[in-house]
């Protein structure tokens, strides 16, 4: 049985759809992907199943619990918001104490999860030092362990990885990693391909408040036509001249990032030689083409026509 059950959660804005009818489910033990562009809808739904807003309508369920103020329901979800929420100007032990008592927790069990927590984030040696000396990554892993004391079954993670440097990331993987192993559901909320690629079993993908496709990565790839990844990287390339390629492989879809632009082609279709061709036809001079599998960015663009990052 799923851990979470989200079903049709709707919840506008005004006119504004911010979730228009997302479902999916969460298995024990599993890392499971929300990826989407800044408004996709991702803090929204998030935000639904923590309780912290009411949808317009649809349901949810963690543990067959349906979602409710209850303490029964709260008590099963760990939240890490994406703004994070310490005082600075205690220590590090000090905040998760804080924390631990919004959850009824006391003496000796406190204590014990305070220093189980601590050590789960790899910050046990720095327990006793304020939080305004610590780093943006460590200050991330302090709230993780917040999230953590009162053992909950689904941790939900709003873009965990916001504004940290790539040491710190790949820290972040290895906590969240480990949880999952531990036998916590995980719902993972991002931006960066590279990260639900890494870290989850399946994703969905989200834009515009719905879902658009979800999955493995090859069940996702299996949903789409592009097959490969064409990646061409050339000086002066530009927006247009990119979009004449593009046109000229059969209005395959397109995106660029910085100097570089990948087109989403069909492995059959699409010889090296006939890109170096069109690549010239169109005005483009290579420095290198390569063509790799595809990834979640391919799966992106393909059902949307555009960058994740645009
Ligand atoms: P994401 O987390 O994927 O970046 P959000 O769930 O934060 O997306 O936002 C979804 C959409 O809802 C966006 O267009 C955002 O501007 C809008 N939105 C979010 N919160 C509010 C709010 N309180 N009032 C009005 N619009 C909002």
């Amino acid at each position: 049985m799923p851990v979470l059950n989200v079903c049709d959660l709707h919840k506008s804005y005004g006119d504004l759809r911010a979730v228009d009818g997302v479902s999916f489910s969460i298995e024990a033990g599993e890392i499971f992907g929300l990826l989407g562009p800044n408004g996709a809808g991702k803090s929204t739904t998030i935000n639904i199943i923590a309780t912290l807003l009411v949808p317009d309508r649809g349901e949810v369920r963690l543990d067959g619990i349906a979602r409710s103020s209850s303490a029964a329901y709260k008590r099963k979800l760990g939240y890490v918001p994406q703004e994070i929420s310490l005082a600075e100007k205690l220590t590090a032990r000090e905040n998760l104490m804080l924390v631990g008592r919004l959850y009824d927790l006391s003496g000796t069990a406190l204590r014990r999860r305070v220093a189980e927590t601590l050590d789960a984030v790899g910050l046990a040696d720095r327990a006793g030092d304020l939080v305004k000396t610590f780093s943006g990554g460590m200050k991330r892993r302090l709230n993780i362990a917040g999230s953590l004391l009162h053992e909950p079954d689904l941790m939900l993670m709003d873009e965990p990885t916001a504004g940290v440097d790539p040491q710190a990331r790949a820290y972040i993987f290895e906590i969240v990693e480990r949880l999952a192993e531990g036998g916590r559901s995980i719902l993972y909320t991002t931006h960066y391909m590279e990260e639900a690629q890494r870290l989850c079993r399946r994703t969905a993908i989200i834009d515009h408040g719905r879902i658009l496709a979800s999955g493995t990565l090859a069940e996702l790839v299996a949903g789409i036509k592009a097959k490969r990844d064409l990646v061409i990287e050339a000086e002066g390339l530009s927006a247009q001249t990119t979009a004449d390629l593009a046109a000229a492989l059969g209005g395959v879809p397109w995106m660029m990032d910085g100097a570089t632009a990948h087109l989403n082609i069909a492995d059959t279709d699409h010889k090296l030689l006939d890109v170096v061709r069109a690549a010239d036809k169109a005005g483009i001079e290579p420095t290198t083409i390569s063509i790799h599998e595809p990834n979640l960015e391919t799966v992106f663009l393909e059902l949307t026509g555009r960058a994740l990052r645009d």
